[in-house]
């Protein structure tokens, strides 16, 4: 067996344990039998190889073997800032920008936006990420962000981020633009951003960037934006 399974804590001693849907997935879903093998990680960039030791009824210890690690990222982060789609759509989403690599989302307030990020409906996006992360191969979970509107994500980013409004009136993508440096793409919602915003965006050092000649779907426009910069 090499499925992946995710620990919300890291294993210490060599012991690890795996609960709640995890435990679950394991048990009812795989239904493992003790010494069975299967991979961990920690979300954090490190997976281990792991051994099946005890099958508890909600949890299932597991003795874990050396730790793999992540190599070192060579390029900046990668923040994708987007008014989220509706229902199975954010799923979606989140899905393609974990196994591309981007780094943050931040569910971007705008004033056309549909979808509203509950905390309920964040901790379903955090669900889809290690979900994904299991699926990809992906060791370091994708941040989900509290959300908030373009001001916030553009007067707090580093001052070395380079920071893009996604919009079909912009210029296309430059590598030469990022080289090597953290970046952050707004995307807007269905209506799209409104001109205050976009001028706002503008005036908080905000670059348009074209993703192509035809209107995009959110989604479309979010990962179009991560395949060019993860
Ligand atoms: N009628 C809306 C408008 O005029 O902006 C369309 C919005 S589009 C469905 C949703 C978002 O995707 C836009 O706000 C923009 O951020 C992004 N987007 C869509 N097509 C794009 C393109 N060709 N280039 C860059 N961004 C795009």
């Amino acid at each position: 067996m090499s499925e992946r399974f995710f620990l919300s804590s890291p294993p210490r001693d060599g012991h690890a344990v795996l609960d709640g849907q995890e435990a679950r997935h394991l048990t009812r879903v795989m239904r493992c039998r003790v010494g069975d093998e299967v991979v961990v990680f920690d979300g954090g960039g490190s997976a281990w190889p792991a051994r099946v030791a005890r099958i508890g009824r909600d949890d299932v210890a597991l003795e874990v073997g050396e730790p793999v690690h992540d190599p070192e990222r060579s390029r900046g982060r990668v923040t994708l800032a987007v008014a989220l789609p509706k229902g199975d759509r954010q799923k979606w989403l989140v899905e393609k920008l974990t196994e591309l690599g981007v780094d943050s989302l931040v569910p971007l307030t705008t004033t056309r936006g549909v979808a509203e990020a509950t905390p309920a409906a964040i901790e379903r996006l955090e669900r889809s990420v290690i979900e994904a992360c299991k699926q990809c191969g992906r060791n370091t979970l994708m941040r989900i962000e509290s959300p908030r509107g373009l001001d916030d994500v553009l007067a707090h980013c580093g001052v070395d981020t380079m920071s893009f409004l996604a919009d079909g009136s912009g210029d296309p993508f430059d590598h030469s633009l990022v080289a090597g440096r953290p970046a952050v793409v707004l995307v807007g919602p269905e209506g799209g951003f409104t001109p205050e915003e976009r001028a706002a965006a503008e005036a908080l050092g905000a670059t348009r960037l074209s993703l192509g000649p035809y209107i995009l779907r959110v989604e479309t426009a979010a990962i179009a934006a991560a395949a060019r910069f993860a």
